[in-house]
């Protein structure tokens, strides 16, 4: 039986991990699981489920929460300390971590030091501290599985070859709703446009990150330090079908892709039941049907996200904090109708521009920076 703490059980990842799990109550329990504020979803969740520990993260909360309406076996806990603890915890043996955004760093940190088997959706925590990251789970002897659909792909098509024999990686992009517009048809995006996704189902910050490609910039950067790789060995290329999730090229010029529907509940049943494959919930292609697969370059003038990617990637060091922080901050205000489509990735630009850059952060430098690259989009202006 394999022991399991979902983090951001209510969100869209964690949602989709439950799924994976009532399909598996032979093999795998859940042992914690944890949302900010969302509780009757999570109270919901633990009836179904019966974990030992049900996280609330917000302990502003607590005064408004129904501890009944949680079953009578399981625990609730109040506060970040408390995510972190259960991922953390003796008893559990792998950790999903789905907590969106640089919120779910700490408790991903704190189960990659506990030597876990993490299942990394929560593509921030490498964007922000990669390297600091990639040093614990050495150290630590943690398992580190990607989630994000493009790297567990690519995590696959690695077994092909060894780490020597690659020569890069090739990142897909379904190049989101916005696919073909130019510069000037994406001034004036309003966020219901946005928020079309063509191909994925995923939560509203990450189809914002799709739309202006700053997802795949992000995925770009995550690439680099989960896989060891130079800015020279990732490339990224439109592929609107979501089909071919990212391939590997190896050095006789073989490239190894990895295939399926889209659907995030593949590649989270591969972080759980690994190394192992099982049958699981996914619809499996349909060869029986004729359907094109194509390949296009991304548009780097139209999506200047994408540019700022290869960019903050190649420098390292804060940057990946900064526009991390920076993009969250900015895709906040325009959803909320504050900030114009475009200025998304102008803004980002010019607080990266602005910040002061070092090489070796520390993790306590990296979260001053975060702070301070939100508050500088707060009231940044456009010009
Ligand atoms: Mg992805």
């Amino acid at each position: 039986m394999k022991r399991i703490a979902v983090l951001g059980s209510t969100g869209s990842i964690g949602t989709s991990t439950l799924d994976v799990i009532s399909a598996h109550t032979h093999e795998m329990q859940i042992l914690a699981m944890t949302a900010h504020s969302s509780w009757e979803q999570l109270a919901e969740q633990a009836r179904q489920f019966k974990p030992r520990w049900a996280v609330l993260s917000n302990s502003e909360q607590k005064s408004q929460v129904d501890l009944a309406a949680f079953p009578s076996e399981t625990e609730v806990l109040f506060g970040e300390d408390q995510v972190e603890r259960v991922a953390a915890a003796e008893e559990v043996d792998v950790v999903i971590c789905g907590i969106v955004g640089a919120a779910g760093l700490r408790s991903a940190w704190a189960a990659i030091e506990a030597g876990k088997t993490v299942g990394i959706a929560n593509k921030e925590t490498l964007v922000v501290a990669g390297p600091l990251i990639m040093d614990l789970a050495r150290q630590s002897g943690a398992t580190l599985l990607p989630v994000d659909s493009e790297h567990n792909a690519i995590y696959q098509a690695l077994q092909a070859g060894n780490a020597g024999e690659v020569k890069r990686v090739i990142l897909t992009a379904s190049g989101g709703p916005f696919r073909g517009a130019s510069l000037s048809d994406l001034q004036d995006v309003t966020p219901e446009k946005a928020l079309a996704h063509p191909t994925w189902d995923m939560g509203p910050k990450i189809t914002v990150d799709s739309a202006t490609m700053m997802n795949k910039a992000l995925e770009i950067i995550e690439a680099k330090w989960l896989f060891g790789l130079s800015v020279e060995q990732i490339s990224v290329v439109v592929h609107p079908q979501s089909i071919v999730h990212s391939m590997v090229e190896f050095v006789d010029g073989s490239v190894i892709a990895q295939l399926s529907p889209p659907d995030m509940r593949l590649p989270i049943q591969y972080a759980l039941t690994y190394p192992v494959r099982t049958e699981g919930l996914n619809t499996p292609m349909d060869w029986s049907q004729s359907f094109e697969l194509s390949f296009e370059p991304p548009d780097l003038e139209a999506f200047p996200a994408l540019r700022l990617g290869f960019e903050v990637a190649e420098q390292g060091g804060t940057c990946g904090a900064v526009l991390n922080a920076a993009n969250e901050a900015a895709v906040e205000r325009f959803l909320a109708g504050d900030l114009r489509f475009c200025d998304i990735a102008t803004s980002c630009e010019q607080i990266l521009k602005s910040h002061q850059f070092e090489s070796h952060p520390s993790l306590d430098r990296l979260f001053e920076l975060d702070c301070w690259a939100r508050e500088e989009i707060k009231k940044w202006k456009s010009c």
